[in-house]
């Protein structure tokens, strides 16, 4: 048995108290903590965060060493040892450790260290409330061993693989429970907000339901959202049976709100593909997370499919549950579609590639991503689409993805078996008169477009290319001004004029000279800000040359810009045959 002991010290000082008890230790028992989280794909070194750590046994200090950044060497002892540190928590994410006088949050990779060589022993986490805020409630998905729901109290996990998947939040918590499919539910929310929680529990309750029958089994006994709410902010990670999310207080619907607005739907979005991953990364997974290496970066190539295949089914099944009507449904399709085809990063990257490299590309983006990265997210999302479509057509309508991630996840998640490379490849060649190798492969491993609009007609779904008014707006939905010109770059207002953030390679702005980070004052020597570009936009047509004042750090450029015919890189989707749809989306009427 480990034990932990954790007190939120100081919450002033942003401080966990942190007592590790080891009924027996080995010969130069060397502690460690992981120096990244699971779903979240980057070296995040946790350790940096711990301080004053010593080990007492036997009523004596006991000489402890630091041998890497994350790992700690104890003397040799013949009685329990007990290590004491605490864990600064200033980082208001989903994937480390947060304390302030108003609220707390942490995942156990950031504040219990794991004892190498007993990390398959049962956990025990004793949870004290801080002197300042006893009143505060407790809302975490590990299994309670003593002590009210949530109260301060014990907690049990069966490993440090369990334990490090059991995020707790703290503080002056609204919670909100339900039934769904049979299994106890709850909506956690700290932080002020407005939020209509009756409406926004029956909402989640009808995305559950939906997912639970499509799996026909839920791999967890109740199931817990934990929702940070903040001013302006957005994240989510999943666990085993809780989700840890951060949302802006506009995400949450508010009473007197009846009607969907785009924020909630976000909000709705990012719940159903948080619970999609329990199956679809939490318990189905590459077998090369079987078990994690958290000491070190984890390589796979099949992001594509865990987070690809999430991200598809985040947006269906809202509308499959009756949340969105078909019309919303294909605008957020024509938003991620439109969002892929914008950059030149697809035919720089395959999906497999982007996985694989999500460490040091996808997860550390910088302003030439759009040039040279595809989303993992996105294009797998698209990929996952086309084999629905594919299978549904293939298989006379009767053989659907959902289907398939169902048989799936019984199969090699279940079962932990884990998915090898080639295994969905494999699985879906076995379905009778089902030939999708080529395009699996095409798509998976070639930096090519897909062809989507072809495939989409077949469902009586027609895809419009449009020019967006700006290259802000690039996304799903109808423009009702399409821009004359194109600027071939994203940029911000501040208030010195236009802070470019990413110029599109071999387009308008990145052949004048511009580049991220440069700040325009001037276009055609009249002042450039967020108001007067679309104004000075609609002045010129393709070929017209225009001078630019732009500062790049502290020095003023004159550069030549010669606007270019916009591209029409929107994607508006709408159905325009409802009887060939045959089940994939149920039109409003
Ligand atoms: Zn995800």
């Amino acid at each position: 048995m480990i034990a932990y002991d954790i007190t939120p010290i100081d919450l002033h000082g942003h401080l966990f108290n942190v007592s590790l008890t080891i009924e027996q230790t080995n010969d130069e028992q060397e502690l460690w903590l992981p120096n990244w989280i699971p779903g979240s794909y980057l070296i995040r070194d946790f350790s940096k965060h711990i301080i004053g750590l010593h080990a007492e046994s036997n009523g004596h200090s006991l000489a402890v060493k630091q041998i890497s950044k994350n790992r700690w060497q104890l003397a040799r002892s013949k009685h329990p040892v007990t290590v004491h540190y605490q864990v600064y928590a200033w980082d208001l994410s989903v994937r480390s450790a947060y304390l302030d006088q108003f609220q707390g949050f942490f995942n156990n990779t950031s504040l219990c260290l794991a004892v190498e060589g007993q990390t398959d022993l049962p956990c025990e986490l004793h949870l004290h409330a801080p002197p300042e805020a006893p009143q505060w409630k407790v809302a975490t998905g590990m299994p309670r061993k003593n002590g009210q729901a949530h109260s301060w109290g014990s907690f049990r996990a069966d490993n440090y693989d369990a334990l490090i998947d059991y995020p707790f939040l703290i503080g002056d918590l609204t919670i909100e429970e339900f039934i769904a499919h049979g299994i106890k539910h709850s909506l956690v929310l700290s932080g002020r907000h407005y939020a209509d929680t009756s409406r926004i529990t029956a909402d989640l309750a009808k995305i559950c339901e939906t997912q639970i029958s499509l799996f026909e089994e839920a791999p967890f006994q109740s199931y817990t959202f934990l929702t940070m709410v903040v001013g302006s902010g957005f994240g989510g990670l999943e666990h085993r049976n809780s989700t840890a999310l951060l949302c802006s207080r506009k995400d949450l619907i508010s009473a007197h709100q009846y009607e969907m607005n785009d924020n909630y739907q976000t909000f709705l979005s990012l719940c159903c593909h948080e619970y999609f991953h329990s199956w679809n990364i939490k318990t189905l997974k590459p077998q090369a997370f079987l078990p994690y290496q958290l000491e070190k970066e984890s390589y796979t190539e099949q992001l594509w499919f865990y987070e690809g295949m999430t991200s598809y089914f985040d947006d269906y099944l809202l509308h499959t549950s009756g949340i969105i009507d078909e019309k919303r449904y294909l605008k957020l399709l024509g938003d991620t579609l439109s969002r892929v085809e914008r950059g030149a990063g697809q035919y720089q990257q395959s999906v497999t590639e982007s996985s694989f490299l999500a460490w040091t590309k996808f997860y550390q983006q910088n302003e030439n991503a759009p040039n040279s990265i595809v989303s993992y997210y996105a294009k797998g999302a698209l990929i996952a689409l086309s084999l629905d479509l594919m299978l549904r057509l293939q298989s006379d309508h009767k053989l659907t993805l959902a289907r398939v991630m169902k048989e799936l996840w019984h199969e090699f998640g279940k079962t932990s078996i884990g998915t090898a490379d080639d295994t969905v490849i494999n699985w879906l060649n076995q379905y009778p008169g089902i030939d999708i190798s080529d395009f699996l492969k095409d798509a998976l491993y070639n930096k090519e477009s897909l062809s989507l609009v072809e495939l989409l007609q077949n469902f009586g779904v027609m895809v419009q290319k449009q020019v967006p008014v700006d290259d802000n707006s690039v996304g799903g939905k109808a423009s009702e001004q399409p821009a004359r010109v194109n600027f071939g770059a994203k940029y911000k207002a501040s208030p010195q004029g236009l802070d470019v953030l990413n110029v599109y390679h071999d387009e308008s702005a990145y052949h004048a000279g511009l580049s991220a980070g440069d700040k325009i004052i001037a276009i055609d020597h009249l002042q450039a800000t967020e108001q007067s570009v679309k104004r000075i936009l609609e002045r010129y047509i393709p070929g017209d040359t225009v001078t630019i004042h732009a500062f790049r750090r502290d020095e003023l450029m004159t550069l030549e810009l010669t606007w270019q015919e916009p591209a029409k890189s929107s994607y508006v989707l709408s159905v325009e045959q409802p009887d060939k749809l045959k089940g994939w989306l149920t039109p409003s009427g």
